[in-house]
């Protein structure tokens, strides 16, 4: 048995053995997908597409709300597997794991027909002209995931995939397999005829061999590492991709910032899901008036977050989800304390307790040359930067490779609507952090080397369509005045009329 981490042991018989990071007891284990076995859930999936594409948008939405009431009904036992799988509380499996994926399952099950009803319009100029857009499915999609948010990130895109009329193959990360096979059956327990959805579990070469196979399209979320050798391999063959990667996000605390909810986002926003958020806080700009107060009593509320996983008295901070983000999250600390940070509390494994645990830690002192304020952590750990002003704290913000959520917080939705408009990310919340990635409705996507692509929304829907575009002639004529014969009259006529149609308009020239 060869062991790459304590959590994955790649046995000879070529499977993953899927481990609580919490307690380290073997969980379960799922067999890693060779591109054989991937090139063949291709075909099937190919061949069962074509009539999943023919049925209607109401037809398809009666499967994803089946598998909806499912959810709904056996939402303790999934949560369960969520939170022993990541090493999260219960709590939040059920907060940003089942919730957003019942919210996104309504939200698309009844929203599509609308979003992809097909657009046709009278063309300006060409007045005898019409065209129509419809919004066809790719065909088989690939969607690999990471393990931070392992049922809800998949399974929204699952929906939008299969809801747009795409066979889809869901490749779970290697860490969170398990909660992966439970998205597939949950969908088999709606009915969804065979092939619709497969899931492949395995490791990166599984997600290669997927990236290889003879799909259509790859919805890809993790890391810019990995994001970059998928665009890589797609450019070769032009497919098209969507790349959901990682973060650095800015939380810019004004001076007339609402002080309790401020600092309790804080918490929640470094902290929640151990700090492996995309959009997790990692880096605070507090302005310096306030800036004393603030950071006393974010760290006094720091303590009082209880670490640890207990079903029954649900605690606020579960562990780390494997060893590498251990060794990540306890490398950023040692820098940066050696670089001149302070830690106010925590900065320590919990080693009292058996599984991958770290103390939610607050720094300050940081700088720009520390790895803590230019890589992403994805743990626990909260560096916070006392700025002069508002306009020092966007330039610090925008001081980053990434761009994928921001957050400002005052009192002043105007003031933070202009300094949104500065920051360089994909959205920006004004006093909320995170949960935008939990609605159905909104657009979720980065900037920079945060991404490229859209996931959720009506524009993250039409990731999963191609356009096909008809134009038809309303009056037909024998010929059209732009065809042959040429003539130095027709150039003339031609000249006078891209005038008169863009420079003077008709009612003038006539
Ligand atoms: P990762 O890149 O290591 O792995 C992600 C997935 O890619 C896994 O399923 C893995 O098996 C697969 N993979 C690995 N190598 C591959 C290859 N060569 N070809 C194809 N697939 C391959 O990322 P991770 O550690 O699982 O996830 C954490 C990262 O994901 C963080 O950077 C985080 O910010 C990011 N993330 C981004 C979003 C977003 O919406 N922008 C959401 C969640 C997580």
């Amino acid at each position: 048995m060869e062991a790459t981490d304590t959590q994955i042991l790649r046995t000879a018989r070529r499977e993953i053995v899927s481990i609580n990071p919490a307690t380290m007891a073997e969980i379960g284990r799922v067999p890693i997908f060779s591109s054989d076995d991937v090139n063949h859930a291709v075909n099937k999936a190919r061949a069962a597409q074509p009539a999943w594409a023919a049925l209607t948008f109401a037809e398809r939405a009666r499967y994803i709300l089946k598998a909806k009431d499912l959810l709904l009904d056996r939402q303790d036992g999934i949560c369960e597997l969520i939170s022993q799988e990541v090493g999260k509380p219960a709590v939040e499996a059920m907060t940003s794991e089942v919730l957003p994926v019942a919210n996104l399952m309504d939200y698309f099950a009844r929203k599509s027909a609308k979003l992809l009803r097909d657009e046709r319009f009278t063309l300006s100029v060409f007045r005898n002209k019409k065209s129509r857009i419809s919004f066809n499915p790719f065909g088989v999609v690939g969607i690999i995931s990471p393990w931070n948010y392992p049922f809800s990130i998949p399974t929204g895109e699952v929906v939008m995939g299969l809801m747009a009329g795409n066979a889809v193959l869901l490749k779970p990360s290697e860490f969170t397999p398990l909660v992966g096979l439970k998205i597939g059956e949950l969908f088999r327990a709606a009915g969804l005829p065979d092939g619709i959805l497969q899931v492949l579990t395995g490791d990166g070469a599984t997600g290669a061999a997927l990236v290889d196979a003879a799909i259509n399209k790859i919805f890809f979320t993790g890391s810019v590492r990995t994001g970059r050798k998928i665009a890589e391999t797609a450019a070769r063959r032009l497919m098209p991709f969507v790349l959901e990667l990682g973060g650095k996000d800015a939380m810019i605390v004004c001076a007339d910032a609402p002080f309790e909810r401020t600092v309790n986002g804080a918490l929640w926003g470094a902290f929640s899901n151990c700090g492996q958020a995309c959009a997790s806080v990692e880096r605070l700009y507090v302005v310096e008036s306030i800036a004393e107060k603030f950071i006393n009593v974010v760290v006094e509320k720091t303590k009082m977050l209880r670490v640890g996983i207990d079903g029954k008295e649900q605690k606020d901070i579960g562990s780390l989800t494997n060893a590498n983000q251990l060794r990540i999250v306890t490398e950023h600390v040692n820098d940066a304390v050696a670089k001149g940070a302070r830690v106010l509390t925590g900065g320590r494994r919990i080693e009292s307790l058996p599984g991958y645990f770290y103390e939610p830690t607050v720094l300050v002192d940081v700088n720009d040359s520390m790895r803590v304020m230019q890589e992403e952590t994805f743990g626990p750990v909260l560096p916070i930067v006392v700025v002069k002003d508002d306009a020092e704290a966007i330039g610090e913000a925008n001081r980053s490779k990434f761009g994928l959520l921001a957050s400002v917080w005052t009192k002043d939705t105007n003031r933070g609507k202009q300094i949104a408009a500065q920051v360089q990310a994909g959205t920006v919340i004004i006093n909320d952090v995170i949960y935008t990635h939990g609605a159905a409705e909104t657009p979720w996507f980065g900037v920079k080397e945060s991404g490229f692509g859209v996931t959720h929304s009506k524009h993250g829907l039409r990731e999963f369509v191609q356009m096909k575009h008809i134009n038809w002639d309303v009056l037909p004529m024998k010929t059209n005045p732009w065809w042959y014969p040429y003539s130095e009259k027709k150039r003339r006529d031609f000249k006078l009329l891209a005038k008169v149609l863009h420079k003077w308009g008709l009612k003038k020239w006539i």
